[in-house]
């Protein structure tokens, strides 16, 4: 029974030999491994959100509210671009409103591109709704040569174009022109994933003020960073009403419990006290790319709560090292190059000292 295992099933053809996507979950003092925000929330918010789960559990028995109207009204009012509930949609953290997109805009016969190095969930969302991937380079500077990618989009014309910006791993920022421009190329839908967005420094505008002059724009959000509620499960869309109402096509029907609708919308009437930890991270990463130049390490410009710095020869051996010393970093992106999450100032002194120390 033991050494039988997926590939014995009936599974798809196209899904046989894939290995599921992941960082390793370890039990590690110093997790700067996934992008979290190091900040729990505080025992206001924790009371708040005791209550609002409480109320939500009086009518359990009942199904949720299928369109989570109010819940879409108050990111839609978070997110302001005079946006509305129409023009908002929400799932179960933001890789599922990128899988309901794929599921809508991709599919067999479709493809989807995107600039890489990035985030590793936009192909493996696309080939695992039948997509076909197409993938583009992103310069030295990790940005995208906007001549380079209108030429890739006439050449392919993908369905759906992702430009993930800040990008992950890498903490680039794109241009707003390079945005605008790239919006008006593209033949298919246009997704600009700016899971990152609150840690963006000042001067880069966000894609939602490009929403008014393309409706084939969709810009993608989430509460798992900014907002500190990873364990939630929150993500969302800005898109125009149409766009909405055809991710409707594919949602499954009360999609988003009432426990999670009634925790989002509780963390948003605490916007500020969270937006204040990412000013504080923000603060704290400019701090970490200042030391680690110092250093003499190379780091990419981070618009996100994160860094990637090198170049190493091993880098392996810098993770291993690093997790030795109780610090778990992430071996992602270009292979001379690891990521780090900013942390708390206490984890941020953790994981300078061992890599002084793993570096030396
Ligand atoms: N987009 C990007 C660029 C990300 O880095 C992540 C998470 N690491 C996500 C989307 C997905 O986040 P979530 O599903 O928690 O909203």
């Amino acid at each position: 029974m033991s050494d039988f295992g997926p590939d014995d099933l009936p599974i798809r053809d196209d899904l046989r030999g894939r290995a599921p996507y992941g960082a390793p979950q370890l039990d590690v003092p110093v997790a700067l491994n996934t992008n979290e925000n190091p900040f729990p929330p505080s025992e206001r918010l924790v009371e708040a959100l005791g209550s609002a789960v409480s109320d939500a559990a009086r009518g359990l028995n009942r199904y949720p509210d299928r369109d989570a109207v109010r819940l879409r009204g108050a990111l839609a009012r978070y997110l302001g671009h005079g946006l509305d509930a129409d023009r908002v949609w929400a799932a179960n953290g933001s890789n599922e409103v990128l899988q309901q997109i794929l599921q809508v805009f991709g599919g067999p016969g479709r493809t989807a591109m995107g600039f890489e190095p990035s985030y590793s969930m936009h192909p493996v969302i696309t080939e695992v709704t039948g997509t076909r991937w197409i993938t583009a380079e992103r310069g030295p500077d990790f940005g995208i040569d906007p001549d380079r990618a209108e030429e890739l989009i006439a050449e392919h014309r993908p369905d759906v174009l992702f430009l993930t910006s800040p990008n992950n791993p890498t903490g680039t920022a794109l241009p707003l022109e390079t945005v605008a421009r790239l919006a008006a190329a593209a033949p298919g839908m246009v997704v600009v994933d700016e899971a990152y967005a609150e840690f963006r420094r000042e001067g880069t505008p966000s894609a939602l003020t490009l929403l008014p002059d393309h409706p084939r724009l969709i810009v993608s959000r989430t509460m798992s960073k900014a907002f500190a509620l990873a364990g939630a499960r929150l993500g969302y869309l800005a898109a125009h009403p149409a766009v909405v109402q055809a991710l409707q096509l594919v949602r499954l029907p009360y999609h988003l419990s009432a426990v999670t609708q009634a925790v989002a919308l509780t963390a948003l009437e605490f916007s500020d006290e969270l937006l204040a930890g990412v000013k504080q991270l923000r603060e704290e990463r400019d701090a970490l790319v200042g030391w680690l130049r110092a250093q003499g390490f190379a780091v990419a410009d981070s618009d996100a709560n994160f860094v990637l710095f090198g170049e190493f020869e091993d880098r392996g051996a810098v993770f291993r090292g690093m997790l030795e010393r109780g610090v778990l970093i992430r071996e992602v992106g270009p292979p001379r190059w690891l990521r780090a999450t900013i942390g708390t100032p206490e984890e941020m002194s953790a994981f300078r000292e061992a890599l002084l120390r793993v570096t030396a």
